[in-house]
């Protein structure tokens, strides 16, 4: 890791009006929790049709069968890293205005950051599919597959962008607001292959903002509209940057 390019990176923090967090998968790897992509992801384990919308709508008990499992596998045990802590840090410092994730594992909540738009959703919510109640996940509410509305009865959905599904529209409308506000945007484990929301940094970048890149490779992004790369594990990056932004406050 460069320590030059870390002091860098805090410079443009501290003197940003507005910062954004815009993170992926690999924030949440250090945790636990795979990729879907990858040859270990869990596209590798599961069928990626059973969360597509109509499957879904048509089968919801056996789409939850494999819900149900990826969640206790993973997204129900996994605690937030030294990455997730780092950027709970900066908020409190005032470095941080808000984070955008396309990562639906709930880390960023746990953590304690108190500004989080959820690009594809929350996987720890149920939503109803008739009357919009939304339910927290428990053991209780999945005892029976698939789980029902305690309002209504009708089935219940896991509250993230299932593929067929569009964007929540005020996470869209949120973090394209951000493209034109935040100064600098912090990419942290993202590599720019997910649509619409690898749109994003591009059009932060079109709109003259300043591009840090927080990854373990170099990705679509990098060359392309980064304008300072980090490279290294989010977790150690991420421990030496809020480290710098600390001693520099
Ligand atoms: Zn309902």
């Amino acid at each position: 890791m460069n320590l030059d390019l870390i002091q860098q990176a805090a410079a443009h923090i501290r003197t940003a009006q507005r910062t954004v967090a815009f993170t992926g998968a690999g924030i949440s790897v250090e945790s636990g929790i795979p990729p879907f992509r990858g040859p270990d992801g869990l596209w590798s384990k599961y069928d990626p049709s059973h969360l597509d919308i109509r499957y879904f709508s048509a089968h919801p008990a056996e789409a939850w069968e494999v819900i149900r499992d990826i969640f206790y596998k993973y997204f129900g045990q996994s605690q937030p890293n030294a990455a997730h802590l780092a950027l709970a840090e900066m908020e409190q410092m005032g470095q941080l205005d808000v984070v955008i994730t396309q990562n639906i594992d709930n880390l960023h909540q746990a953590a304690g950051n108190q500004d989080v738009i959820e690009f594809h959703g929350n996987s720890h919510r149920l939503s109803c599919t008739a009357c919009d109640q939304s339910h927290p996940f428990t053991a209780e509410i999945i005892a029976t597959l698939p789980p029902r509305c305690t309002v209504c009865g009708a089935v219940l959905k896991p509250d993230f962008v299932f593929f067929g599904e569009p964007i929540p529209a005020l996470a869209q409308r949120r973090a394209m607001a951000e493209t034109t506000r935040a100064d600098v945007w912090l990419v942290i484990g993202t590599t720019g292959e997910v649509y619409p929301a690898a749109l994003l940094p591009v059009e932060a970048k079109r709109n003259g903002k300043t591009i840090i890149e927080v990854n373990v490779r170099p990705s679509e992004l990098t060359g392309q509209i980064t304008d300072l790369f980090l490279q290294g594990r989010a977790t150690e990056v991420m421990s030496a940057l809020v480290a710098q932004l600390r001693d520099g406050a």
